[in-house]
């Protein structure tokens, strides 16, 4: 028997000013797309700020379904609108913030299972990392290998194909 464990660091800002102007901006960005969230059940509106290789910056919003299974995440919305409109440019960068009726959430909000696995498939595409900036309104993160938050993962390895 062996036993194994696994860690990951991330860096914790208390204020947006502390953060490179890149950054900053991509989280502004990600909170004005929260804006146009479509969440008229949770009135949870997050929103998604994807950079792209090139520079292009694709946002997205979570948008809700009154059959609760319909709706999507912010984080695969930005992530499926890049795929479909820029092919083939790389996603390099992610920004999260969420909205509730009191303003931006207090601690940042991660991405949940479902865009974890999504994420990782971009990861995985492209051999390259997509780095996270989660804003909260009392902190904010930034995870560097977006994989961290999914060790041990099932991906194109475990199915022993390559996508084409
Ligand atoms: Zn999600």
């Amino acid at each position: 028997m062996h036993e194994k464990s696994i860690s990951f660091k991330w860096e914790e800002y208390d204020s947006p000013d502390e953060l490179a102007p890149d950054d900053n901006s991509l989280l502004e960005q990600a909170t004005r797309a929260a804006m146009n969230a479509y969440a008229p059940y949770s009135g949870f509106r997050v929103g998604a700020a994807l950079k792209l290789e090139s520079g292009i910056v694709v946002t997205g919003t979570n948008v809700e379904n009154a059959a609760f299974p319909s709706g999507i995440c912010a984080e695969r919305n930005a992530l499926a609108n890049a795929s479909a409109n820029y092919p083939g440019d790389r996603p390099v960068a992610l920004a999260i913030t969420a909205l509730t009726k009191d303003g931006i959430t207090g601690e940042p909000v991660s991405p949940c299972g479902n865009c974890r696995q999504v994420i990782a498939e971009e990861e995985y595409r492209y051999g390259k990392s997509i780095r996270l900036i989660l804003g909260g309104k009392n902190n904010i993160r930034i995870i560097e290998n977006a994989g961290d938050l999914l060790p041990l993962q099932f991906n194109s390895d475990s199915l022993k194909i390559t996508p084409r």
